[in-house]
């Protein structure tokens, strides 16, 4: 199992919504994504972080595995949190992002009911986390400039001693 890294052009894809009911892949594709979201120890996983190019996602707060299909955010807190936050696709760094404090998030489950969730704290850092990688975005590109330069030099700074051994 691998997950793709920065800066691998994948990762700023934007991924394609999912026609649920002719998408036969579908099933199989979220344990795929579950099996190495548990692999790495992430908390949650979006499609392209494995070379899809969908709109799935997959997360795992509070022992409980969910999946969701063209997950959308449609109202957000406008108070932000900021705290460090981490991504399998650019290992080995942790940097400050500020995120809506809440947000509600419409989708479609793997059984292709439409759900609506109103995520707070942790879970909505995750579902924005994860849903910004359907649109290519990660989290180096949430920081501005020179935070930007800092982060991309330390990633590269580990990377190159974890590839040296
Ligand atoms: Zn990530």
């Amino acid at each position: 199992m691998e997950i793709l890294t920065h800066p691998n052009p994948v990762l700023k894809q934007h991924a394609m919504d999912v026609d649920i009911a002719h998408d036969s892949d579908l099933r199989a594709l979220v344990r795929t994504m579950a099996g190495a979201m548990y692999e790495f120890s992430g908390v949650g996983l979006a499609a392209p972080q494995i070379g899809v190019a969908k709109r799935v996602i997959v997360f795992d707060v509070e022992d409980q595995l969910s999946a969701l299909v063209n997950p959308v955010i449609v109202e957000r807190a406008d108070e932000t949190v900021t705290d460090e936050e981490g991504c399998l696709s650019v290992p080995g760094i942790s940097v400050p992002i500020a995120r809506a404090e809440w947000v509600v998030c419409n989708g479609v489950t793997l059984e292709g009911k439409e759900v609506t969730l109103r995520a707070d704290d942790f879970l909505a850092r995750v579902l924005q986390h994860e849903i910004d990688h359907l649109d290519g975005v990660l989290i180096l590109d949430r920081l501005d400039l020179p935070e930007r330069k800092e982060a991309i030099k330390a990633y590269n700074a580990v990377n190159q001693s974890q590839r040296l051994g």
